[in-house]
């Protein structure tokens, strides 16, 4: 007899449905799999098997052939363990058919029978939006599940469970989330507020900038300055996330078993900060069936790279599709994945090899060759895509000795939403760009243009800087963010003036090169 069951699977953050076929026929007893499941589908063989017998059902000594379709998507995980094994005690008339219909079940068993949590069940059950159909979810799930909005979903724990449910023997109740609820105790809550930070104004104004246009920002300066501290810090200025911009992170969270047990829906935005050792792989995504990278998990936060002269090359120019495209897509045989890879890019570096250039207190022992050297480890395409060059100095000692506390993040993160709000309203008309960081040379013409005297004003600082034309439209970029953040329409020359001075890198550079 053949049994269907519907259940979901997952290609990237998109879930989709699968349907699992269930024949049980006469013959040699035997347990087949087709549809192109990977190993862990193989496994699900035996704890299957196990997970029947030890749960007080038969396990039918006969031809058993499953089937998951379509055939042609690579399918992973355990989440067919529960779908099949219901199959089976259908096909072998242990359960009615009809208790199958306007189902779909995912989960994975252990041999004893019970129901275990998956990875990605909220974005495999956001694949159905269909009133008619009702979802068996592991129990340890079921909360997640109920996120992904008008589905209907049952939390089950066992095989056992799952039976008596679907034969009407024994009620569970269906799992509710008032979305609206949990996703209002909005003020979330991060590791480092501005305020903790001493000193560092200069910094600390860059980051504003940065959160208020999505500008990327490098940050050089000697060890121990407070580089990781600031960018911690960054999360807690970016704008509030929104309903959409939480679930997304979610599933992100979901399908890379990082969800905070209890906690199923993440309402911070995320700071990542891989080691310098990380491949290309743990960057951008990777595997067989390709998982998340920390461009995914940085999606609507933060991606630090600290120390970043000593990220491999090849690494860090992984690192441009992802900046580009706001997304990234992997290549498997099987499939070609797409995650979205929307963050700021914090990095920081030293100024040269030793750490100190231009340290008040302690000398520098490089040479200039080696400071140029150094300094051009970072690739141009690299630096194209990085708005905002911030020195962070040794703090003076009057600096470190002052306790007046700081702005707080709270205070700067209302001037950084003000000006994200002119930026949607000046973009509505343009697809895609939400932000000042994201304009091409057409738009910046458009929105960034200067009047005369602004104009004549850029163009005087513009030869007496020596600044190259790449540097023309990001200085200009920053003007337009500087201005937002003042709620000015046109760009002043204070406004250019600010822009001019984030260009530390830059600075270091060309002195390094001029006496090497
Ligand atoms: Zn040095």
């Amino acid at each position: 007899m053949l049994a269907i069951v519907n259940s979901c699977s997952l290609l990237g953050l998109k879930g989709f449905n699968v349907k699992v076929e269930v024949d049980v026929s006469g013959g040699l007893p035997g347990f087949h799999m087709v549809g192109l499941p990977d190993t862990s589908v193989r496994e699900s063989r035996e704890r299957v098997k196990a997970a029947i017998k030890n749960s007080g059902f038969k396990f039918p000594p006969k031809q058993i052939t499953v089937n998951l379709a379509p055939a042609d998507i690579r399918k992973e995980g355990s989440a067919f363990d529960l779908p099949i094994a219901l199959g089976i005690l259908a096909a072998t008339e242990q359960i009615p058919l009809s208790a199958l219909e306007g189902k779909i079940v995912v989960g994975e068993l252990s041999l004893n029978g019970d129901v275990r949590p998956l990875n990605g069940v909220l974005a495999m059950v956001s694949a159905t939006e269909n009133e008619t159909m009702e979802f068996l979810v592991p129990q340890q799930n079921s909360y997640e599940a109920a996120l992904s909005g008008s589905n209907t979903v049952y939390g089950v724990s066992s095989l056992n469970e799952a039976a008596h449910f679907l034969t009407g023997k024994t009620e569970i109740p269906q799992t509710h989330v008032d979305i609206s609820e949990i996703f209002s105790d909005q003020e979330a809550r991060y590791e480092v507020d501005m305020e903790q930070i001493k000193g560092q104004e200069s910094a600390k104004r860059a980051l504003e900038i940065a959160a208020a246009g999505n500008h990327n920002v490098l940050m050089v300066g000697p060890p121990g300055t407070g580089k990781t501290l600031l960018a911690k810090a960054l999360p807690s200025i970016l704008p509030g996330l929104t309903l959409e911009e939480t679930l997304q992170i979610t599933k992100i969270y979901s399908i890379s078993g990082l969800l905070p047990e209890g906690i199923p829906l993440v309402k911070k935005r995320p700071f990542r900060a891989p080691h310098h050792n990380a491949s290309t792989a743990s960057l951008i995504g990777g595997g067989t069936i390709p998982k998340p990278g920390e461009v995914t998990l940085a999606t609507h936060g933060v991606l630090f790279l600290d120390e970043l002269t000593e990220f491999d090359r090849k690494v860090l120019d992984a690192l441009r599709q992802p900046l580009e495209d706001g997304s990234v897509t992997i290549s498997r045989v099987n499939a070609a994945v797409t995650y979205p890879t929307n963050f700021i890019l914090i990095t920081a570096m030293n100024p040269c090899n030793c750490g100190f250039l231009s340290d008040p207190e302690r000398e520098c022992t490089c040479t200039p060759y080696a400071i140029s050297r150094y300094l051009t480890k970072i690739s141009g395409p690299l630096l194209d895509r990085i708005d905002l060059q911030v020195e962070v100095p040794r703090l003076k000692y009057e600096e470190l000795h002052d306790y007046k506390k700081g702005e707080t993040s709270a205070e700067i993160k209302k001037r950084v939403e003000a000006a994200r709000k002119i930026q949607r309203e000046r973009f509505k008309d343009y697809p895609g760009v939400e932000c000042n960081s994201q304009m091409d040379g057409e738009l910046i013409n458009k929105f960034c243009a200067l009047d005369k005297n602004t104009e004549e004003f850029y163009k005087q600082v513009f030869d007496s800087l020596k600044l190259s034309i790449r540097m023309h439209n990001r200085i200009l970029k920053i003007a337009r963010t500087i201005a937002d953040l003042e709620g000015n329409d046109k760009i002043s020359e204070h406004n250019l003036a600010e822009a001019v001075q984030y260009r530390d890198y830059d600075r270091l550079l060309a002195d390094s090169q001029v006496f090497s």
